[in-house]
């Protein structure tokens, strides 16, 4: 339990006070019974998505809850989850003045957001076993550090985070802990979003893009207290996810078994794909993956990338990050993709 957190000394104070946009939707939502809406200045001919969609959206979030077994009033969503970390910058980090913590290597969006925003991004890189250092993490920790960055399973690594470690960080940090989550649905691990009554501090971020299946749709997730979500929803854009998005999301998590089947089959395929992989020549090393991804060493990976590429493969080059010299990132694709892949290793 982090007995050292409060909410008030971290919502920057132009969000604490501005008056959030109320939309005709806001305003008036409908309770079931025919109305006539002549309040929106929408086009009244029917279309299928001539109306706004819902602000909130209820009848998503409602289902989303129920599948992970969460309530509604500590979710927000957003336009992938980029849109979603974007918020929490905006909500939290004061533009010349604070400071977040990301863990390289790790996704590059924390940095960017922290530039676009004009946030100071302090970097403590991982530990050789790509674990979080604690004793480095808080040595950069002062007054201005509103958040930490926590990927777990982590991108490009592919490990997921101890859990003693991350209850460290979780229980001395004063600003908030944000653990992006987009790999969760193939980690062994269980979600932190389980912890959110422990951690007044905690954010977890999670996204339609990967196990879903959706990255077409843009559809980013955020779990908090009902505190931090009433926050977030200040001041995100009133219609961040469209009616399209919302709709095939709605039915996506109807059909769940269908998702389980699809990331089962991905796993299957991923730890076939590691024992091929260890027979190729110049491939030294695989890293224990918790999701849909492999990280492996080479001799060469600029040199492989490009042999690849004139083979038809496009993978990641990840040589330039820090602790992944010489490393290349493989997602696992479907069987015949994978095939292709390990062909085209085997030719070179
Ligand atoms: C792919 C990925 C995301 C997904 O972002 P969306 O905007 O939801 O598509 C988020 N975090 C990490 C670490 C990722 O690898």
């Amino acid at each position: 339990m982090n007995t050292i957190f409060n909410i008030n000394n971290l919502v920057r104070a132009n969000v604490a006070k501005l008056k959030p946009y109320s939309s005709a939707r806001d305003e008036y939502t409908s309770n079931g019974s025919k109305m006539v809406f002549l309040d929106a200045n929408e086009n009244p001919f029917e279309n299928g998505v001539n109306r706004y969609p819902d602000p909130q959206q209820r009848n998503l979030k409602q289902r989303l809850g129920e599948v992970k077994g969460i309530s509604t009033e500590n979710i927000l969503l957003g336009n992938g989850s980029d849109e979603v970390l974007d918020l929490i910058y905006r909500a939290f980090c004061e533009p010349g003045e604070d400071n977040i913590i990301s863990l390289p290597p790790t996704y590059g969006m924390y940095q960017v957001l922290a530039d676009i925003n004009n946030i100071e991004s302090r970097e403590v890189f991982l530990t050789e076993n790509f674990q979080p250092n604690v004793p480095e993490i808080f040595k950069k920790v002062d007054k201005n550090t509103k958040l930490i960055f926590l990927c777990s399973p982590n991108n490009p690594t592919g490990n997921s985070f101890q859990k003693d470690i991350i209850f460290k960080i979780l229980n001395n940090f004063k600003g908030i802990v944000v653990i992006d989550e987009a790999y969760i649905d193939f980690s062994k691990e269980e979600s932190w979003s389980k912890m959110l009554k422990d951690f007044p501090n905690l954010i977890v971020t999670q996204t339609l893009s990967k196990a879903y299946g959706m990255a077409g749709i843009r559809l980013g997730i955020c779990y908090a207290s009902e505190e931090i979500i009433r926050i977030l929803n200040r001041i995100k854009p009133p219609y961040n996810v469209n009616e399209l998005t919302q709709r095939k999301a709605y039915k996506r998590l109807e059909n769940i078994n269908e998702v389980n089947l699809e990331i089962s089959d991905i796993l299957n395929e991923r730890d076939k794909l590691c024992k091929v992989l260890l027979q190729v020549k110049f491939i030294s090393k695989i890293y224990e993956s918790d999701a849909n991804f492999l990280l492996v060493k080479v001799d060469d990976a600029n040199l492989r990338y490009k042999q690849l590429l004139e083979k038809g493969v496009v993978i990641r080059n990840r040589t330039n990050q820090p602790l992944c010299e010489n490393t290349l990132r493989f997602t696992v694709g479907a069987r015949e993709e994978n095939t292709a892949l390990i062909d085209a290793l085997k030719s070179l």
